[in-house]
C-alpha cells in the first residue's frame, strides 16, 4: 500500500502499578513496574488521537474509596503529579487541545485512567467491550478491572461506538484477524485481540519508519509471548478467558514470524525505550 498515509507516533506514559515479574511470564523473581503508556497518534489529515490514556489523577482519587480501593492493594500505583497523561503530551511538545478523539483499546482502568483529563475529546470504543465491562454490579466490575466512574456520568453524549459489523476478516497476513479499518486507507487497523479483556483490540500502525503492531495487553512482555512462555496459573487466571488469550498469541508469533513486524504491549520492556519522558 504505497498510498498509505504514514503516521506519527510518540509513546508517552502516565502512572506505573507494580506487579511481580513472574506474572508477566519474566524469568526473573521479585517486582517490576508495569508502566500505563498509551500513544499519541497524528495522521496527516485527520489529525491528533490518542489510544488509552494511561493513568490519571480521578483514579487516584477513586482509589480511597471502596470497592476502588482493593485495586489499589492488589495493584500498587504511582502517579506523579507531573505525569498526568495531558502534562505528558504537553511535555513532548504535543497539545493536548488539539484531540479530536481518543480510541479504547479496553476498559480497564490503567487505559482509561485518564480520561477526565480531556474534558469535551470524543471517545472511541468498541461497544461490545464496553457492554461486557459494565455488566454486573460496582463490585463485579472493578473486579474484572472496570471502574465506571472514570467515564463522564453521560457517557453516551461523548462516545462514538464501533459496532461488530464493522470488524470483519482481514486479508493476506492478518487472514487469522478480524480488522477495522478505521480511516479506510489502511494506516490504521483496529485488530481484534481476544482474551485478556473481552472484544480487547490492538493497532495495527503504518508510520513513516514502517508499520508497527501495538498490541496493548494481548501480552504482558513480548519475549515470553515470542518463546510461547506460559504464564503462571495466576497470570493465566486474571485474563478474561485464558483458552482465547493463548491462542491470540499464537496467532500473533505466527504474524510476527511471517511479518517482522515488531509487536509492542503496553507494559513490556521492550517498549518503555520508545518511551517519551519529560
Ligand atoms: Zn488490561
Amino acid at each position: 500500500m504505497t498510498d498509505t498515509p504514514a503516521l506519527t507516533v510518540t509513546f508517552l506514559k502516565a502512572g506505573s502499578c507494580r506487579q511481580k515479574a513472574r506474572l508477566a511470564g519474566r524469568l526473573e523473581s521479585g517486582s517490576i513496574d508495569f508502566h500505563a503508556v498509551f500513544l499519541h497518534v497524528r495522521h496527516p489529515e485527520h489529525g491528533d488521537y490518542l489510544i488509552d490514556t494511561g493513568y490519571g489523577p480521578r483514579y487516584m482519587e477513586l482509589l480511597r474509596k471502596f470497592p476502588e480501593r482493593v485495586l489499589g492493594w492488589l495493584l500498587p500505583t504511582r502517579l506523579a503529579t507531573d505525569e498526568y497523561p495531558d502534562l505528558r503530551i504537553r511535555q513532548a511538545g504535543l497539545d493536548p487541545d488539539a484531540l479530536r478523539g481518543i480510541l479504547l483499546s479496553h476498559f480497564h482502568a490503567d487505559h482509561i485512567g485518564g480520561v477526565s483529563r480531556f474534558p469535551g475529546v470524543p471517545l472511541v470504543a468498541r461497544r461490545a467491550a464496553y457492554e461486557s465491562a459494565s455488566r454486573g454490579g460496582h463490585w463485579s466490575q472493578v473486579a474484572r478491572g472496570f471502574v465506571s466512574r472514570l467515564l463522564p456520568d453521560d457517557l453516551s453524549n461523548h462516545v462514538r461506538w464501533i459496532d461488530e459489523p464493522n470488524f470483519v476478516p482481514g486479508t493476506g497476513v492478518l487472514s487469522d484477524f478480524l480488522v477495522h479499518d478505521y480511516w479506510q486507507d489502511g494506516s490504521l487497523l483496529w485488530v481484534d485481540l481476544p482474551g485478556h479483556a473481552d472484544h480487547h483490540v490492538g493497532f495495527l500502525l503504518r508510520t513513516a519508519e514502517g508499520p508497527l503492531f501495538y498490541i496493548v495487553d494481548a501480552c504482558w512482555d513480548v519475549e515470553a509471548l515470542l518463546a510461547a512462555r506460559r504464564l503462571p496459573w495466576l497470570g493465566r487466571h486474571v485474563q478474561h478467558n485464558a483458552q482465547r488469550y493463548e491462542a491470540t498469541q499464537q496467532r500473533l508469533r505466527d504474524f510476527h514470524h511471517a511479518t517482522g513486524i515488531p509487536l509492542l504491549a503496553c507494559h513490556c520492556h521492550r517498549t518503555l525505550p520508545r518511551v517519551v519522558t519529560a
